[in-house]
This record gives structure tokens, sequence and C-alpha cells, in this order.
């Protein structure tokens, strides 16, 4: 039983009535008053603020057999946006979403700079440009979540952005000298990991999401929360040793998985094994097109090496749901088979292995999605997936 001050029960129930309403997309006054245990009245006053707060509208079924068509409720998308931006050492990735999470807005920024003020001012232009055209909306631009490729501080700082070798950077205080509020940061693996679990494994509490791109990263997702450590700097697993004195790693030890498994160095396998230049996904997609043996080996290696690693997660984590985020594993048919061979330790237990269909918007897809968590405070959070598996 909740117990506390009027405002603070007020507060609580309008919470989840609200996650109710995303959850079930239409949902009459009857049967929130049935999922949520809140009495009519109670469910009635919160409803009326909620319909005055333009937050959400009264709607119909469209095919209804037969009798009155009851009056549903469903969240008002077009009350407010929210800004996902992926902060990548070459590119700039803009998402915008609607209160439903739907994407309205998206757009690729290739970047000719890594010099941190530079960076800063365009990402505020386009900010202040992307505010003043949902400026017409009931609450505009809302919130802006930028994903970093590194690690946070937990005062909120970028700690480090290795590819940008950017140090201990203020970037939300930056911002505000810019005249830009309401922005926040959180590492990208994290984002991704969240996006999965809010936008397509809604009742999965412990999920692990492993992005491998030019590094390794990984969101961990316990007990429904984000797992961010001590520091903040949890789960950078590329730097976990998967042979020792193994290859030399840029964090300063020798044999780390990302020297192992990440893009480049399947690339830079797959050359030697082709004994040709291959430098696209595109080029893996032709080869495996024309059934070449040499890339479905250059594959196999990467995965076995792949597998080192993953295994040695399930082994820490025993989580339920593991998500790759990998255009390459994507490309290749026979990616999950392969990986599952490898993963044959009777200790060893997950539930699912599987690959993102989000790709490479899951970070974004997953900034605007804390925006919506936030401006509601809402306690959980389900979303759509429809309008945000498009490949890029
Ligand atoms: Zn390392």
């Amino acid at each position: 039983m909740v117990t506390g001050d009027g405002s603070y029960i007020k507060k609580i129930n309008r919470s989840n009535i609200l996650s109710e309403i995303f959850e079930h997309h239409k949902i009459s006054r009857a049967s929130l008053s049935k999922v949520t245990g809140l009495n009519k009245a109670t469910i009635s006053v919160q409803v009326n603020d909620l319909l005055k707060e333009d937050l959400i509208y009264e709607t119909q079924e469209e095919h209804h057999s037969v009798g009155r068509r009851p009056i549903l409720l469903s969240i008002n998308e077009k009350a407010a946006y929210f800004l996902g931006i992926d902060l990548d050492h070459d590119q700039l990735l803009f998402n915008i979403t609607d209160l439903k999470g739907n994407t309205v807005k998206y757009e690729k920024v290739d970047l000719h700079t890594d010099i941190y003020d530079e960076i800063v001012t365009l990402i505020a232009d386009h900010i202040k440009n992307y505010e003043a055209f949902f400026s017409s909306a009931r609450y505009g631009l809302v919130q802006t979540v930028i994903a970093i490729h590194g690690t946070i501080s937990t005062d909120n700082r970028i700690h480090f952005i290795p590819r940008n070798q950017w140090r201990e950077k203020d970037i939300l205080s930056d911002l505000n000298k810019l005249g830009i509020h309401n922005v926040t940061i959180e590492n990208n693996a994290n984002l991704s990991a969240y996006a999965e679990r809010i936008f397509q494994y809604h009742k999965s509490e412990n999920l692990l999401n492993i992005n491998l791109s030019s590094g390794i990263g990984a969101g961990i997702v316990i007990n429904g929360e984000l797992h961010k450590g001590y520091h903040g700097h949890a789960g950078e697993m590329g730097h976990m040793i998967i042979y020792p004195k193994g290859k030399p790693c840029r964090c300063g030890n020798e044999g780390c998985w990302e020297r192992y498994a990440s893009e480049p160095t399947f690339f830079e396998n797959a050359k030697k094994i082709l004994e040709r230049n291959i430098e696209t996904h595109a080029d893996i997609k032709q080869l495996l097109n024309e059934k070449n043996e040499g890339i479905i080996r250059a594959l196999n290696d990467w995965i076995s090496n792949l597998a080192i690693g993953l295994n040695n997660v399930i082994n820490l984590y025993n989580p339920e749901m593991i998500v790759l985020n990998s255009p390459i594993l994507k490309i290749y048919p026979d990616s999950l088979i392969e990986i599952k061979k490898h993963l044959i330790s009777s200790v060893s237990q997950y539930r699912d292995i599987v690959l993102s269909g989000l790709g490479a918007k899951a970070s974004v897809v997953g900034a605007c999605a804390m925006g919506i968590q936030h401006f509601l405070e809402l306690p959980h959070l389900t979303l759509s997936e429809t309008n945000n598996s498009i490949a890029i």
C-alpha cells in the first residue's frame, strides 16, 4: 500500500494511469480502473486533468460490432516532441519522436572536424532549429538526450571519448552557455539496451545489449533498471581480456575482446583471408551472394572470437535476453546458428539471443524514449517498435 501525503499519492496514481495508457494504446476508463486498481472517481478526476493538459485524447474503436462504441483514451502524440542525438566520431544522428515514440524526423550530418567547441556549436544550432520547428506543439520540443560513445561521470560530464580523445568535457553547461537547456547525456550502449527493453522486449527484466561497431560496448539491464556501476562506467566489456598477451589495445592492455570481435578486426582478417580489399557491408553481402568460401571462413573466425567473450558475459550475468547490435551479423544469415554452436557450456545459461531490429537507430530512439519517461515521470514505459525499426 502506498502511504504519504495526498499530492504524492496523486502523482503516483497519475504515473500509473499514464503507463497503462501507453501499454494498451487505447483503453476505456472502466478498464483503466480495473488494471490500476483505482476506483472510478479517482480515474475520472485524473483523466480530466490529463485531457485538460492535452496529454491524452478521447477516441473510439473503428470497428465495434454491436451496441454503443465505448470511449477510449489514448496518448496525444502531437503534444510534445523529443530529440535524440548520437554523437559519433564521424557523424551526428538526429532523431525526433512524438510523445508515442514514433520517429517524425531524422537527419544525419557528417562531421569534418573533431574539435569539441565546433561540434557543440553545431549541436546547439540544430537543437535551436528543431525547437523553432516544433514550437507550435502544446509542449514543443521538450527534451534532448545525447548518446555519448564513451564514459560519463556521475556528475553528468563526458569523462572520456576514446575516438575523439575528449576528456572531462562539461557539455551540458557548454550547451547552456549557447542558450540550450533541458539536455541530458547517456552512454550510447546504455541507450541501446534501454531502447531494446522499451520498444521490443517489454517484459525482459534482465537484458544485455552488446553493440559491435568500431569497438564493443554493452548496456546492462538488471531487474528492469540500467546498471551503470560505481563510476557510471559499467559495460566496458570490449576490454575484457580473451587472449593473454594478445594484440595490444588502446586501453593499455593486451588481448582485449574488441581487438578480436569489433568491426575493424573483421575487415582486417577478411582482407588477409580473401587476399583482396574488402571495406564495406555491401562487399560482405556481395561475396555471400557469390557463395565465396573465404568470406564464410572470415565470418566464422570472427564469430568464434565473439563467442569467447559472449560465453564469459553469460556466465557473469545469466541474462534473459542478449541482443546483439551488429550490421555484420545482420548480413550473415547463419550468424545466430554459428554463435550458438560455440555456446555449449552446460554452465552458461541464457534464455534467448537475438539480433537487434532497431539497428543503428537504437541509441537515438532510446534517447527519445528516455526523454518521454522523464517528462511524464513514468515508473515504466512501453512503446511500439513499428515506426523506428528502419535500417539506416
Ligand atoms: Zn582494451
